[in-house]
């Protein structure tokens, strides 16, 4: 079976970015595969030879959930369907206590988690804004832009042999 990677993260953190970034290499292919559920995207991504099919969330569609128990609910689906786990935070918002939560439920799984750090623009913010997030005690921190795609090749570099 094809290798299984799930983005999960906090709304606005970057994770649709992140997907179409990986999703619109020349050897990727977005396959609206039929009867899963319609809230998320998959694509076939090949990494230096490597083939895997990504797995972008939706948003919220239940209104009186909270924030926290979406993605609860995001993360124990991928520690059930996924082989590699991106749990995405935002370096500009800083730490936030969903984000603590989140992690503690992650750190329980034999899964591969890959505890990134989105919007770190350049090497230059990077020690300053990942210096809140060393709180929750996970190493290592990947410093990623998903949006300018700084840190995308070491993080890459890094879920290779994972897949
Ligand atoms: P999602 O809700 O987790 O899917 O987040 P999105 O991918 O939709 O991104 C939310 C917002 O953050 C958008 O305005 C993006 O342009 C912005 N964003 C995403 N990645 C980055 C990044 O690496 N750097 C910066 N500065 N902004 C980003
Ligand atoms: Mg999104």
């Amino acid at each position: 079976d094809a290798t299984l990677v799930a983005l999960i993260g906090r709304p606005n953190v970057g994770k649709s970015t992140l997907f179409n970034r990986l999703s619109r290499r020349r050897d990727a292919l977005v396959d609206p595969t039929p009867g899963v559920t319609r809230d998320r995207h998959y694509a076939r991504v090949v990494w230096e030879d490597h083939p895997f099919i990504l797995v972008d969330t939706g948003g919220i569609d239940d209104e009186d959930d909270t924030i926290t128990n979406h993605i609860r609910h995001q993360a124990m689906l991928a520690i059930e369907e996924a082989d590699i786990i991106f749990f995405l935070m935002d370096g500009r918002e800083g730490l936030t206590p969903s984000d603590v939560e989140i992690v503690a439920l992650l750190r329980r799984t034999e899964k591969n988690v890959f505890f990134i750090v989105n919007k770190i623009d350049s090497p230059e913010i990077e020690a300053g804004l990942l210096t809140p997030f060393w709180e929750l005690g996970v190493e290592p921190l990947w410093a990623l832009s998903a949006d300018h795609g700084y840190g995308l090749n070491t993080l890459m570099a890094g879920v290779l042999p994972c897949l």
